[in-house]
């Protein structure tokens, strides 16, 4: 795994990740899969800890996301969740969970969505490239 900076994805993309959390008063959680540093397709996953202000996903979904991308020539490139009451800047919690999952990470707010990566044990922003 490793963190994608910048991230690549269109605007139609990213759209439909604001509708996704839009529609949820839970944090919502996904990986994007794709090739390169270029998001293609989410993959939502369920948050078994239905709540507003964390997520965990359910490890049958973590493993159908790996077999999916695996299947169709994909990598998993980035780790997407929402912050449905607060803004897209990660919480502590989720910097410990960047050692865990070192990839890049997006958060979907109201506000907007931005993307964060581990650096020397904190988060730093990547730049998200809206794409064609
Ligand atoms: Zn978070």
């Amino acid at each position: 795994m490793k963190a994608c900076e910048p991230l690549r994805l269109s605007r139609s993309l990213l759209e439909a990740l604001s509708r996704e959390a839009s529609a949820s008063k839970h944090e919502v959680v996904g990986f994007l899969l794709g090739v390169g540093c270029r998001a293609l397709v989410a993959f939502p996953m369920e948050n078994v800890a239905s709540s507003s202000v964390e997520f965990l996903a359910n490890p049958l979904d973590v493993v159908a996301a790996h077999n999916l991308a695996e299947a169709l020539g994909l990598e998993l490139i980035a780790l997407y969740h929402s912050h449905p009451f607060g803004p897209a800047a990660p919480s502590p919690k989720d910097v410990e969970g960047m050692k865990w999952w070192p990839m890049t990470w997006l958060i979907v707010s109201a506000q907007g969505a931005r993307a964060w990566r581990l650096a020397e044990g904190k988060a730093a922003e990547v730049p998200i490239e809206l794409v064609a």
